[in-house]
């Protein structure tokens, strides 16, 4: 996820990433004669459902060609409004403003996805291009003075809440681009941001070369899947050279025997690019504080949390402090249970090490949780799953997908429905609401994770909202993992975000446009519908014989998921100190590694390792700096929301309509902390999040011991 200004906001939700942006359509020619004798901008050629995707398939010069008119015609909207005679009238000038930016952010979103679906290297290439076209054109309207001085002397008397709570964001957004400034800070402000960009691209690009190989005699990998050690044979000098990448790391940690060998793996992992990285991040940092300083905020950390809900980088302190607290307790029970099952294997062990807690962790869920997640992959056929989430969320929000025949799309794989509305949306019931595309399955040049991307920002009375998923998992026919489930329902959180946000009266207001720290919040949510046993065996049933999941098997899934979740809220809380610690003070006053060394101390449960430096690849010190608490502060949030349906029913649809229409419907439109006000009816608070915490920290009685070997499991 990149950090972007607001007005091309980020354009895709991936787990644990931000706010997307929000757009009107692009007309065409007819605008570029706009003079200011025009009073309202031309009517526009609004997309009908279909074209942007058609556009996204290509062929290139087409995409460039849509590109460069949405470019042109946001600068003629731009100049309109600024021609508009003072006093300016309000609605024409926001219907200007909200056209100019429509334009480019759709055009954004078609860009980005095309650059991470296209199978065609040109059409990849043409969405970088125009990607990056767009993003210099907002940085150098967020600097423009007249689009600023035109925006913040309108009148907003008489305006609705959602048109207030726009501009008071927007208006922001140029303040923090330094608009109101004299022409030098200005111009420092914007080469300071270049400079941060380009610092945390060299940060990247180092982590990515900065993998690591790392030798290992056979017998280290005792313990390995019998398919890992085939896949991993050793070379002429009898040894197996593994890499520090994922698909090698995590099953090595999880499964080999030898504590030894564990610690020289995680050694290396924990210093990839180090040292080159130490002295790019300081850079980063630096200009980072620059950067605030300069626009007269304390530090990075407040300048990056103050457009998010949280506000302030002390209320993100004091939000790491508090949850690190609630997870005492509980992490220290579970260390304490690993640190015992360690202990019949090495009984001198006095503490749990970073690199053997992986491994004991696993020992204690597949011998004392009968974790056993190969037991239930027979129950995970894809095309069931994926009608499972069709139903689920359709029966949920009201709604029904009509799968569209026949249209345009960039690859043969993906999916195309239309979004219905069922008899609980009154005026609108039965109309078409929007499009979805559901591109799931892996292939080459695509996108390697999952997440949610932008086609078309609705907009009510223009056009209809379109979104797609790229995700990377099993065919038709194929199994699933239960992990691959959430992230399916995860995802759709996203997805049906973007749709029944996209009904809004500006542009800029709709789909996922809400304050970065809440947009995991509706995502999460519907994970608790794949957690509940009852909803999971409406699908999750055996191919051959049509049998659903046991309910003994889905509770051993969940506990052994469960077990565990103390100590990774820590971990994740002290990440989230690192993130937030390192740019909360001058950086010229620190020296990284030792620094590090003392958060490490305080937060983490596992000893800092000298020599070691985690940091010089931990890649979210790019794109989230300061905020990688974004993630756990949803969660709260989405935890405190799903009380309302863990009191009146899964899908009770009296609750049901009421979070469609408190919390996603209104999308960007008003501050979060309302949207969830107005659902629960009081404030969010962290109850939930705190007894969630606390359940289910015992293992399944009468589980026998034992249990399937690790080497059932499946190793991805
Ligand atoms: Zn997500």
């Amino acid at each position: 996820m990149r950090l972007a200004p607001a007005l091309v906001a980020l354009s895709l939700v991936a787990c644990a990433s931000g706010p997307v942006p929000t757009a009107p359509a692009a007309p065409p020619p007819a605008a570029k004669t706009a003079v200011p004798s025009v009073q309202a901008p031309p009517p526009l050629k609004e997309l009908a459902l279909g074209e942007a995707a058609v556009r996204i398939s290509g062929p290139a010069s087409e995409l460039t060609a849509a590109c460069k008119d949405a470019v042109v015609r946001a600068h003629t909207g731009l100049d309109a409004l600024k021609a508009l005679p003072a006093p300016r009238d309000t609605v024409t000038t926001l219907s200007w403003y909200d056209d100019a930016t429509a334009v480019i952010n759709d055009l954004d979103f078609q860009a980005e996805l095309a650059r991470q679906s296209s199978p065609n290297a040109e059409m990849r290439k043409a969405g970088e291009d125009c990607d990056r076209e767009i993003q210099a054109l907002t940085t150098a309207i967020y600097q423009d003075r007249a689009v600023y001085d035109a925006l913040s002397s309108l009148d907003l008397t008489g305006q609705d809440a959602s048109t207030a709570w726009w501009m008071k964001r927007d208006l922001r957004e140029f303040r923090r681009a330094g608009v109101d400034r004299d022409d030098a800070t200005r111009e420092k402000v914007r080469a300071l941001n270049d400079e941060v960009v380009a610092i945390g691209q060299e940060f990247d690009r180092n982590i990515l070369k900065g993998t690591r190989r790392v030798t290992f005699t056979p017998a280290e990998l005792a313990g390995l899947p019998a398919d890992f050690r085939k896949a991993h044979a050793p070379g002429p000098d009898g040894l197996v050279t593994l890499t520090t990448d994922y698909p090698d790391y995590h099953p090595f940690m999880a499964y080999a025997r030898s504590s030894k060998a564990r610690e020289k793996f995680s050694r290396a992992y924990n210093t990839r690019a180090s040292p080159e990285n130490i002295e790019v991040l300081s850079r980063l940092l630096a200009k980072r504080w620059e950067l605030a300083t300069t626009l007269g905020y304390t530090s990075w950390a407040d300048y990056v949390t103050e457009n998010k809900m949280i506000g302030t980088g002390r209320a993100a302190s004091e939000f790491i402090e508090r949850i690190t607290a609630a997870s005492t307790e509980r992490s220290a029970k579970e260390l304490a249970r690993v640190l015992a099952r360690e202990r019949k294997d090495i009984p001198s062990t006095k503490q749990v090490l970073s690199w053997d807690y992986g491994y004991y962790s696993d020992r204690v869920k597949i011998e004392q949780y009968r974790f056993d997640a190969k037991a239930a992959r027979p129950y995970f056929e894809f095309d069931r799953v994926l009608q499972g989430v069709l139903d689920v969320s359709g029966r949920l929000f009201d709604l029904s997908y009509r799968p569209v025949t026949g249209a345009t799309v960039w690859d043969k794989e993906v999916q195309v429905y239309d979004v219905i509305a069922g008899s609980s949306f009154g005026d609108r019931a039965g109309q078409t609401l929007g499009r979805i595309y559901v591109d799931l399955h892996p292939r080459e040049n695509k996108f390697k994770h999952a997440a949610q991307y932008g086609v078309i920002s609705g907009q009510a009375g223009h056009r209809l909202p379109e979104s797609a998923l790229l995700c990377n998992l099993p065919r038709s026919g194929e199994l699933m993992e239960y992990d691959d489930v959430r992230t399916l329902f995860h995802e759709f959180g996203h997805l049906v975000h973007h749709i029944l946000g996209g009904n809004t009266r500006w542009a800029a207001n709709s789909g996922v446009r809400n304050e970065w720290d809440f947009v995991e919040a509706p995502s999460q949510m519907l994970e608790e519908w794949m957690r509940d046993p009852g909803v999971l065996q409406t699908f999750a049933r055996e191919a051959k014989t049509g049998k659903p999941i046991p309910t003994k098997m889905v509770k051993q899934l969940r506990a052994a998921d469960e077990f565990g979740k103390g100590v990774d809220v820590r971990q994740q809380m002290f990440l989230a100190a690192t993130s937030l610690h390192f740019h909360d003070r001058d950086p010229a006053k620190i020296e990284l590694t030792p620094y590090f060394a003392d958060i490490q101390s305080r937060y983490s449960l596992f000893p800092y390792v000298p020599g070691t430096t985690f940091y010089t690849a931990f890649g979210h010190l790019n794109g989230y700096s300061a905020v990688y608490y974004t993630y756990m502060w949803s969660k709260v949030i989405a935890k405190d929301l799903f009380t309302a349906f863990k009191s009146a029913g899964m899908f009770d649809p009296a609750t049901a309509q009421r979070y469609r229409k408190d919390i996603l419907e209104p999308g960007g439109g008003k501050p979060a902390a309302e949207l969830v006000a107005d659902f629960l009816g009081r404030p969010y608070d962290f109850r939930a999040y705190e007894a969630w915490l606390r359940e289910g920290d015992s293992p399944v009685r009468n589980a026998p011991r034992g249990g399937p070997s690790a080497a059932a499991r499946t190793v991805r």
